[in-house]
C-alpha cells in the first residue's frame, strides 16, 4: 500500500462526516465493535500471513484447484462459517448468514495459478520478503477472504445481509472466468447483490472491466510436397495474409482497444506445403461496442486472407478451410464511479488513510460487470511484483494489515443496507 497516512488522521475524517448515511464506512469504523474487529485484522496479522504462505504451497494450476480447495474449505469450517461447501465446479462457499433481508455480499479471492503441473511452489521468506509463484495473485487475496471472515466470526457483529465467503476457480486465462460464472448463472443465482473479488496486491480499486475476446484460428488444407504439389493454397500464406491484415487494423485509443497475435504454429517441414497453419488472436477493450467492432474487422480479414489464398491458384485441386475456435470471451462493461459499490470502497479507503484510483482490468469482476450488476476488485494490500512470473514476490510492509481491514469494512457496509 502506497500514500498511507498515519491512523491517526481516522479521527480527523470521521469529525469531517457528520450526516452520512448511518452504515456508510465511516460511520462502521466510528462504531466500538467494528473498530474492535479492525484491531483484531492487525493483531492476528502473523495469521494472515502464515495462511497466504501455507495456501501458496498447495500447487493449483488451471483446472487443478481441487488441493488448494480443499485446504480453503478446512480452513472456512475451522473459522466457523455456515454451509461451508463445494459447488459443482469446484468454488469453496461459506456463508455468514444476515439477520433480515439485507443484501447478500460476496467476497471472494481466486484458488487458480497460472503455473503448470509440476512447477516449484516453495514460499522462500528472506527478511519479510516472501517470494513464491502466486504468492501475490492471488494468494494475497485469499489470505484476505479468510482473514475478513475470521475476524467477523470472532466478533458479535450482526449484519441485516448474509456475507459469502468464496475461493473460487477458473480465474486466469484458460479459466475463462468459470467459477465466477457458475457462481452468478447457477450456485447463486439471482442472489448476489454486490461482489468484490480480492485480487492481488496494492491499494486500488477496479471498477471498470476490460473485456476480451480469445480465437484460434485455423487454416486448413491437404498439404503436400513443396515442389511436387505446387500450385496448391498453402494454409500457412492465408495465415500470413490474415495476419498482415490484422496488423493494417485502425483501433480507437480512448476507449483502448487492442488486438494481439500471440502464438503462430504450424508446418511439419520446409520441403512441406503445411497442412495446417494457426494463430491466437486475443483481443480487448473497456467498451462492449468497439470490442464487437473490432472482433467483426478481425473476422472479416481471415475469411478475406481464406478467399484471397484460395483465389490465388485458381487452377489448384485442393482448397482450404477455416475454423475459428472460441478460447475465451470476458465481457466489457464500466459502471459509474457514483455506483454505490464504487462509492463505499472509495470511502472505506479514505477511512483507513489513502485514497484509492479506481481502474480497468479483465478480472473476476467482469462477470458482474458484464451483467449489468454491482462488482469490483480490490486489491489485497501490501506490495510486490513479478505477478504470473516465476519470480513473483509479496512484501506485506509495515501496514499490510490495511488489505483485510479495507476488506472488511467494504462488506460490512454493503450488507448493512442497499
Ligand atoms: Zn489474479
Amino acid at each position: 500500500m502506497s500514500r498511507l497516512v498515519l491512523r491517526s488522521a481516522l479521527a480527523l475524517v470521521l469529525a469531517a462526516v457528520p450526516g452520512a448515511i448511518a452504515q456508510a464506512p465511516a460511520q462502521l469504523a466510528a462504531r466500538s465493535d467494528v473498530r474492535a474487529v479492525l484491531d483484531a485484522i492487525r493483531s492476528t496479522n502473523e495469521w494472515t500471513l502464515q495462511q497466504q504462505v501455507a495456501l501458496c504451497e498447495i500447487p493449483a494450476p488451471p483446472f487443478m484447484e481441487t488441493a488448494r480447495g480443499v485446504a480453503y474449505k478446512a480452513a472456512f469450517e475451522k473459522i466457523g462459517l455456515a454451509n461451508v461447501r463445494v459447488d459443482a465446479v469446484g468454488n469453496v462457499i461459506g456463508e455468514r448468514p444476515g439477520t433480515g433481508s439485507g443484501p447478500t455480499v460476496v467476497l471472494a479471492g481466486h484458488l487458480d495459478t497460472v503455473f503448470p503441473e509440476g512447477t516449484n511452489v516453495r514460499v522462500k521468506n528472506e527478511r519479510g520478503r516472501l517470494t513464491g509463484r502466486g504468492i501475490g495473485d492471488d494468494c494475497r487475496g485469499l489470505a484476505v477472504v479468510l482473514a475478513t471472515a475470521r475476524a467477523l466470526q470472532s466478533s458479535k457483529i450482526r449484519t441485516p445481509g448474509t456475507i459469502i465467503f468464496v475461493g473460487n476457480v477458473g480465474e486466469e486465462g484458460p479459466g475463462n472466468l468459470r467459477g465466477t460464472r457458475h457462481l452468478f448463472d447457477k450456485e447463486l443465482a439471482g442472489k448476489i447483490d454486490y461482489f468484490i473479488s480480492v485480487d492481488g496486491i496494492g491499494d486500488g480499486i477496479t471498477s471498470r472491466a476490460v473485456g476480451s475476446h480469445r480465437y484460434r484460428v485455423t487454416y486448413k488444407g491437404r498439404g503436400g510436397h513443396s515442389y511436387g504439389a505446387f500450385g496448391n493454397p498453402n494454409p500457412a500464406h492465408a495465415l500470413g495474409r490474415a495476419i498482415a491484415a490484422i496488423a493494417d487494423l485502425q483501433v480507437p485509443t480512448s476507449p483502448k482497444t487492442t488486438f494481439n497475435v500471440g502464438i503462430v504454429r504450424g508446418g511439419t517441414s520446409v520441403n512441406s506445403i503445411p497442412f495446417e497453419a494457426s494463430m491466437d488472436v486475443d483481443m480487448r477493450s473497456e467498451s462492449a461496442t468497439s470490442l464487437a467492432a473490432l472482433d467483426a474487422q478481425v473476422q472479416d480479414a481471415i475469411r478475406r486472407a481464406l478467399a484471397a489464398e484460395n483465389a490465388r491458384w485458381p487452377k489448384a485441386t485442393d482448397h482450404l478451410v477455416v475454423a475459428i475456435d472460441t478460447v475465451g470471451i470476458r465481457p466489457a462493461g464500466t459502471q459509474p464511479d457514483s455506483a454505490r459499490i464504487v462509492r463505499v470502497a472509495s470511502d472505506a479507503a479514505r477511512i483507513l488513510g489513502w485514497s484509492a484510483e479506481l481502474s480497468a482490468s479483465s478480472t473476476d469482476a467482469n462477470v458482474p460487470i458484464g451483467m449489468g450488476k454491482p462488482g469490483i476488485t480490490i486489491d489485497g494490500g501490501g506490495s510486490g511484483g513479478g505477478a504470473h512470473g516465476l519470480d513473483e514476490w509479496y512484501e506485506d510492509g509495515p501496514r499490510g494489515w490495511l488489505g483485510p481491514q479495507w476488506a472488511t469494512l467494504i462488506v460490512l457496509s454493503l450488507a448493512s443496507n442497499r
